[in-house]
């Protein structure tokens, strides 16, 4: 789930929404306001319930956010690299960068999201025994009294031991922790969670044909997205424990044709794209010192009239904003920011900052592939 929009930071994580949130919302607004509310407190002003409904709307999604930030908060601490928070269609999701390095850690990690709902839980359940006991008992009591619900409900199915789900890092954690082999236990989790998927599925259908209504569509969404995800976390285990040891060095593209910033887009066009076979080109300053990179993609962006007035600096993609590693850095490092930069590709440095590589998702499909021949990789460890 890509950011449609950026909110901001908080405690220097970054916090984006997907537009899907939208419908999760107004699902959850106009459920509260033309449905549960006036069900239970008859009588009020429109008004009123549609103030109380967008009131509790606002606070679950900043008890989603919550609960999201301390995984990130969390997950930062132990050296997790975090690519920041997105709010979607099915709650909320903390991008990380990296992995937990041992078993302790994918606990803390995982936990602590629950544990901030379960909270939460509390702190709304005690606000409503204290709104009851100053005789708020009307739409106010109603607001908190749901929050306190809903906030169990989050922190207990995130619970249920099915990856992607909270409750799955939990279990893979526990038997890495017994078995010492984390891809067993990444495996083991993400078919719990096929399995939970599969079940909310068949839970789903079976809601649609003996009641009416959106139910069971609504579990079935969220059994399919569950199962998708458990597919695709157990592939990434896989791939993962293939690439281990294998290091930037093994599988990068080198030597590298270069180009000088000074060219001109059309100068580029004549003299590189059509005489090699290349698409991308790290380019250098005078001193041969990496600069940025430049795709055909860029290229494509300069409209034919103006390539003979633009320069390749002005065009290319500058170096602190392309992904760069050193020829030591172990391949799995490299999967995630690879495969969410724009252009696919790393530059590899060495410890002087002078280039000496570089490595795209091509170079990676590859190594994963000749690991699934059954090719020892080159160990260079020294
Ligand atoms: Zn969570």
């Amino acid at each position: 789930m890509k950011e449609t929009l950026r909110l901001g930071h908080i405690a220097g994580v970054r916090v984006g929404v997907n537009w899907t949130v939208l419908v999760i919302f107004t699902l959850i607004f106009v459920g509260l306001a033309a449905g549960q509310f006036p069900m239970t407190y008859e009588g009020r002003p429109t008004w009123a319930y549609a103030v109380a409904g967008g009131i509790a709307a606002v606070l679950f999604f900043l008890s989603l956010l919550a609960h999201e930030l301390a995984h990130a908060i969390v997950a930062r601490r132990n050296g997790i690299e975090v690519e920041g928070i997105v709010l979607w269609l099915f709650g909320g999701v903390a991008k990380l960068l990296g992995e937990a390095e041992d078993p302790a850690t994918d606990l803390r990690v995982a936990g602590v999201g629950p544990l901030v709902s379960l909270v939460l839980a509390a702190g709304f359940g005690a606000l409503a025994l204290a709104f009851s006991g100053l005789g708020l008992t009307g739409l106010p009591l109603a607001v908190v009294g749901w929050l306190a619900v809903i906030n169990a409900v989050l922190a207990v199915f995130n619970l249920v031991p099915a990856a992607p789900l909270d409750g799955g890092r939990v279990l893979r954690a526990l038997i890495w922790r017994r078995t010492g082999d984390r891809t067993r236990a990444a495996v083991a989790a993400s078919r719990a969670g096929r399995t939970f998927g599969i079940l909310l599925v068949a839970l789903g259908l079976a809601e649609i044909i003996l009641v009416p209504g959106f139910g069971g569509l609504w579990f079935m969404l969220i059994g399919w997205f569950i199962m998708a995800a458990a597919g695709a976390e157990e592939q990434h285990a896989q791939v993962t424990s293939r690439l281990g040891g294998v290091l930037v060095r093994d599988v990068m593209s080198h030597p590298v044709v270069t180009v000088p910033e000074h060219l001109s887009v059309a100068e580029l066009v004549e003299q590189y794209v059509w005489a090699s076979r290349h698409s991308s080109f790290p380019v250098v300053d005078g001193d041969g010192a990496p600069r940025g990179l430049i795709t055909l993609g860029h290229i494509r962006e300069v409209p034919a009239e103006q390539r003979h007035t633009t320069s390749v600096r002005a065009t290319a993609r500058p170096l602190d904003e392309v992904v760069t590693v050193t020829p030591a850095t172990p391949l799995t490092e490299v999967l995630a920011p690879l495969s969410s930069s724009g252009e696919r590709r790393a530059l590899v440095l060495d410890e002087h900052d002078r280039l000496v590589g570089l490595v795209s998702t091509t170079d990676l499909t590859r190594a994963i592939e000749l690991s699934e021949l059954g090719r020892p990789h080159e160990r260079t460890h020294l």
